[in-house]
């Protein structure tokens, strides 16, 4: 076990047992928020034949250097219809929006530049090359116009439709076990003894963990007891692709996460150096992946995103730029100044806006690890290295929610 580790060893440590990462075959209809789980080259050129991005005539280019010109018409093609009009010289062709363009036309004119005069259209606007929309110029056969790793939004859909697909590989969700420690715990809305507290971990993190395409699967919290913890975790662990728990997992004498682990379960890491969300454990129950996450609510998430969250992205080649994400990496104005810590990452609850062409952060004071309001009223964390402070005026590293 390695202790006191640095996020990216933390990182590291993780990636020595990835999750394995599975797929289905499914239609695409009930595809759309899936993760694409390989490449898809396309199965046609895009466009499919050169054709007109206009309504308006088909013609040659050279006919209509001195305007007005006045051409005879040879016929209408129409999209989705196949023609055989050619195109010579003094002549036009009407010519519909996506219809393919007739042989001997370079050139289409907008519907709007024209008249039809008896049998003949007078060309009063330009002739331009550039209405026509070039076979494969948005991608071309057996390119690949998807990456795997993508969240498959309306755009991914429609592009998979677009290269012939009707049926395409996605990643099967891994299913995360969820269990939160604690003799103090208590389901909200059920009465309050004192000393209680209502459970709220578990409920964000199964948040989380849909954010990014999982799926939660949320166990009931246990005491601190060792064999009720035993317990769950045999459960879980076969019916789960991963654990994570929550609590228990620091120094105190009731931090049975971890003694468990450390007992009878195998431990790569404990202690990162993260503030907050420094207690984190991973590593494995009977086989299964298993991230001990700290109890304090704000802990435990900042945990997820830096801990788990890479993981998970690692194991499912999730694509840094289309996969799911929880935050985007910007850079920040600080108005107002926040303290780091020695030795120590610093995440620091920051309310990011958009101040003209700039980002702002506003770093309230009440900072404490169980503060879950903060994380309502803040829309992000800045990242504030090693031993260092940021001042107001600074610009810095910011995680912005999503
Ligand atoms: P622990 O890591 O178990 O020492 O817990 C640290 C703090 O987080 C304590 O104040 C706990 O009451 C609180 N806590 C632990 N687990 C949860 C949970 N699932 N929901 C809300 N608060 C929790
Ligand atoms: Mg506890």
């Amino acid at each position: 076990m390695e202790k006191n580790v640095s996020i990216e060893r933390a990182n590291e440590l993780a990636n020595e047992t990835l999750l394995e990462s599975k797929y289905e075959i499914i239609p695409l209809e009930v595809a759309h928020g899936r993760i694409l789980h390989s490449s898809l080259t396309s199965n046609v050129n895009d466009p499919i034949f050169d054709n007109s991005s206009m309504d308006g005539w088909a013609v040659k280019e050279s006919d209509c250097i001195s305007l007005p010109c006045k051409l005879s018409i040879i016929g209408t093609i129409q999209a989705g219809k196949e023609s055989n009009f050619v195109v010579e010289k003094g002549t036009a062709c009407r010519i519909m929006t996506g219809a393919p363009m007739p042989k001997g036309a370079n050139a289409i004119v907008m519907i709007e530049d024209s008249i039809i005069e008896n049998n003949m259209v007078v060309i009063n606007g330009p002739a331009r090359q550039n209405y026509i929309r070039k076979k494969g110029e948005n991608i071309v056969k057996d390119e690949i116009g998807l990456k795997k790793g993508v969240q498959l939004q309306p755009s991914q859909l429609a592009m998979a439709a677009l290269m012939g697909y009707s049926v395409i590989p996605v990643t099967i969700p891994p299913v995360i076990g969820i269990i939160g420690t604690g003799d103090e715990l208590v389901k909200p809305g059920d009465e309050l003894k004192p000393g209680q507290i209502y459970e709220t971990n578990s409920t964000a993190l199964a948040g989380l963990i849909t954010n990014i395409g999982c799926v939660p699967k949320k166990y009931p919290f246990v005491s601190d007891d060792l064999s009720s913890l035993r317990e769950i975790f045999d459960i879980a662990s076969s019916e789960c692709d991963v654990i994570i728990t929550s609590g228990g997992v620091s120094m105190g004498e009731w931090d049975l996460v971890r003694r468990l682990m450390e007992e009878e379960g195998l431990i790569k890491f404990w202690r990162v150096l993260i503030k907050p969300g420094g207690p984190p454990l991973f590593g494995t129950w009977k086989e299964t992946p298993l991230f001990g996450l700290p109890g304090n609510p704000v802990s435990s998430q900042i945990s997820f995103m830096k801990l788990v969250f890479p993981w998970i992205s690692k194991s499912l080649s999730f694509d840094n730029q289309n996969g799911p994400k929880l935050f985007d990496r910007v850079r920040v104005k600080l108005l107002s100044d926040a303290k780091g810590t020695p030795n120590k990452i610093t995440y620091r609850r920051v309310i990011i806006q958009l101040n003209g062409n700039e980002l702002t952060g506003i770093v309230p004071l009440n900072q404490g690890s169980g503060n879950l309001r903060s994380m309502v009223e803040c829309n992000g964390l800045i990242e504030l290295k090693k031993g260092a402070n940021g001042k107001s005026g600074d610009f810095i590293d910011a995680l912005w929610f999503r």
